[in-house]
C-alpha cells in the first residue's frame, strides 16, 4: 500500500469515464470516491457502473467509495422548438407554467416547476443557466412571469433557474429522488448526496427513506441554497458529510460571497466532526485543456489549506478530454500543498471537554501523534467514527482504519488522511492482537522496524466502543504484560 496523499479525490463518472479501461486508469491515478450523477443517465446504468468500479477496485486491492448524487428540485425551463434562442438585452421574455413543454421561442418558454409563478414577485432577479442569462421580473399574472432581459445571451433547452438571494420553495426530495434513493440503496451506495436541502429535516427525511429501502450509506448535504446557510450547523449535524456545492450556491449568493462561505463551511464541518467536500469548477479548463490554469492550481491548493476532506471533479472527469490527467494533476497539487508545515498542526478542540470515552481516546491519540515521533495510527473500528474524529485534527500522520466491515472501509475513503485496511480480530488477548495489527501494517508496507505506532481499540469482549490507546514500537516483542 502506498500512502501519499491525505486529501481525497472524488471523480464524477460520465461518458468520458464509463469504460472499464478508463475506470482502471482513474483507479491507478488515485481516485478515492466515484460520484454517480443521477441528474443524468439511467438508474440501471448507475448500478452497473458502481458494480464495475467495485470489481475493478478489488482487482487493484483498493477501496473506492460510491457516492450517488440525487438531482433534487433543480428548477428548469422547458424546451425551445429550435433547441435554443438568443435573448437580447432589454427584450421582454415570459416564463409560462401553462406553456407546452417543447414550443418555447424568443418570446416565451415553459417551466417544469409549475409553482414558480407563486414563488416570485416583481423586482426579483432570476438567473438562468448558472447566471449566464439574467432576467428581471416585471409582472407575475396567474401562470405567466413576464421578465426583462438584463444580461442577454444564448439560452438552450432545460437550463436551470435560480432566484438571486434564494428562497424558491421546491421540496428538496422530488418523486424522482425518492425513486433514485431506492436505487442507491440497491447498489449499497456508500454516500447519498441530497441536492438543495433547506433544513435538517430534509436530511433526516432522506436518511429515513434510505434506511427504509435497506441502504446503510451516509447522507451528504449539498449546501447550495442561500437559506441553508442560515441553518448551517443544524444541517451539518444532521449529515455525515457536507458538500460546498459552489455552482448553484454561487448563483444564489453571488460569486464574490463564495470564498468566505467555503472557508466557513469547511471550518464548521470539521469543528462539528463531519466530513466536507469542495466541489465544482475546480479544474474546469481541463475539460478541454491538458493542463490546469494557475488559478485552478491555487483553487485546489486553497481548498486543501482550508481543510477540506475531498475535492470533487464534475465535468472534468464526466465529459472532459483528460479524465485521467486531471486526477493526476489534482493528486500532485494536493500532495505538494500537504507538505506545508502549518496545515499539519492543529489547535482544534484544545479547550473542549469530551463527553464520550471513545472520542477522548481519539483526541488523545492525535495529541500524542502530533507531539511524539509516531509513524502511523492504527484505529480498530466498527463504524469508522474513531478515525473520523481523529481526522478532524490536522496532522501529517496517516490514520489506518482497520475493520472487518467492507461498508466501513468504503465509508472512510472520504475522510482526509484515513486509509482502510481489511482486518479481522482472531485473538482474545491484547498482546496477540497488537502483534497482528503491527504485522498487518508491515505487510501493507507502511511501517518498518523501529517505527512508533499508536493503536486504538475497544475491549475484546465489547468491540463497539474504543477505550484503549496503546503505543508500540515495530520490532519490539509485544509482551502480554504490556497490554
Ligand atoms: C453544484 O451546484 O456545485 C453542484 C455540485 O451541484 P450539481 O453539479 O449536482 O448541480
Amino acid at each position: 500500500m502506498t500512502v501519499r496523499r491525505r486529501t481525497k479525490i472524488i471523480a464524477t463518472l460520465g461518458p468520458a469515464t464509463n469504460t472499464p479501461e478508463v475506470i482502471d486508469a482513474i483507479i491507478e491515478a488515485g481516485v478515492d470516491v466515484v460520484r454517480l450523477n443521477f441528474s443524468h443517465g439511467d438508474p440501471k446504468e448507475h448500478v452497473a457502473l458502481a458494480e464495475t468500479v467495485r470489481n475493478r477496485a478489488r482487482a487493484y486491492g483498493r477501496q473506492v467509495g460510491v457516492l450517488a448524487d440525487m438531482q433534487g428540485p433543480k428548477i428548469r425551463i422547458a424546451k425551445f422548438s429550435a433547441g435554443k434562442v438568443f435573448l437580447e438585452e432589454g427584450a421582454q421574455f415570459v416564463l409560462d407554467a401553462d406553456l407546452d413543454s417543447d414550443i418555447g421561442d424568443i418570446d416565451q418558454i415553459g417551466i417544469d416547476y409549475k409553482q414558480l409563478p407563486h414563488d416570485v414577485k416583481r423586482g426579483d432577479t432570476l438567473l438562468l443557466d448558472d447566471g449566464r442569462v439574467v432576467l428581471w421580473v416585471d409582472q407575475v399574472k396567474e401562470q405567466r412571469i413576464t421578465c426583462r432581459v438584463v444580461v442577454g445571451g444564448y439560452l438552450s433547452n432545460n437550463k436551470g433557474i435560480n432566484r438571486q438571494g434564494g428562497g424558491l420553495s421546491a421540496d428538496a426530495l422530488t418523486p424522482k429522488d425518492k425513486a433514485d434513493i431506492i436505487t442507491a440503496a440497491e447498489m449499497q451506495a456508500d454516500y447519498v448526496a441530497i441536492s438543495f436541502p433547506r433544513s435538517a429535516e430534509d436530511i433526516n427525511y432522506a436518511r429515513q427513506l434510505l434506511r427504509d429501502a435497506g441502504g446503510q450509506g451516509g447522507i451528504i448535504a449539498k449546501i447550495e441554497r442561500a437559506e441553508a446557510l442560515d441553518v448551517l450547523d443544524e444541517i451539518i449535524l444532521a449529515s455525515d458529510a457536507v458538500m460546498v456545492a459552489r455552482g448553484d450556491l454561487g448563483v444564489e449568493i453571488g460569486d464574490a460571497a463564495l470564498p468566505p462561505v467555503q472557508k466557513k463551511i469547511i471550518t464548521r464541518a470539521r469543528q462539528l466532526n463531519r466530513a466536507v467536500i469542495t466541489a465544482t469548477q475546480m479544474m474546469e479548463s481541463m475539460i478541454t485543456n491538458a493542463i490546469p490554469t494557475r488559478a485552478e492550481v491555487f483553487d485546489v491548493a486553497n481548498a486543501v489549506l482550508d481543510g477540506t476532506d475531498a475535492v470533487m471533479l464534475s465535468g472534468e472527469t464526466a465529459v472532459g478530454k483528460y479524465p485521467v490527467a486531471v486526477i493526476e494533476a489534482v493528486d500532485r497539487i494536493c500532495l505538494e500543498t500537504e507538505q506545508q508545515r502549518e496545515i499539519r498542526v492543529s489547535r482544534h478542540r484544545m479547550d473542549s471537554h469530551f463527553e464520550r470515552m471513545d472520542e477522548a481516546i481519539a483526541m488523545g491519540a492525535m495529541y500524542l501523534a502530533n507531539h511524539l515521533n509516531v509513524k502511523v495510527i492504527a484505529a480498530l473500528t466498527e463504524s469508522g467514527t474513531t478515525p473520523l474524529w481523529m481526522s478532524r485534527i490536522s496532522s501529517g500522520i496517516p490514520i489506518f482504519a482497520l475493520t472487518p466491515h467492507v461498508a466501513t472501509r468504503r465509508k472512510v475513503t472520504l475522510f482526509r488522511g484515513v486509509y482502510p485496511i481489511s482486518f479481522t480480530i482472531n485473538h482474545d488477548s491484547h498482546a496477540s492482537l497488537n502483534k497482528d495489527i503491527v504485522d498487518e501494517l508491515q505487510r501493507c508496507g507502511v511501517v518498518r522496524d523501529g517505527d512508533m505506532v499508536i493503536i486504538t481499540k475497544g475491549d475484546l469482549e465489547e468491540r463497539d466502543s474504543t477505550n484503549t490507546l496503546k503505543l508500540v514500537r515495530v520490532g519490539d516483542m509485544v509482551a502480554p504484560e504490556n497490554t
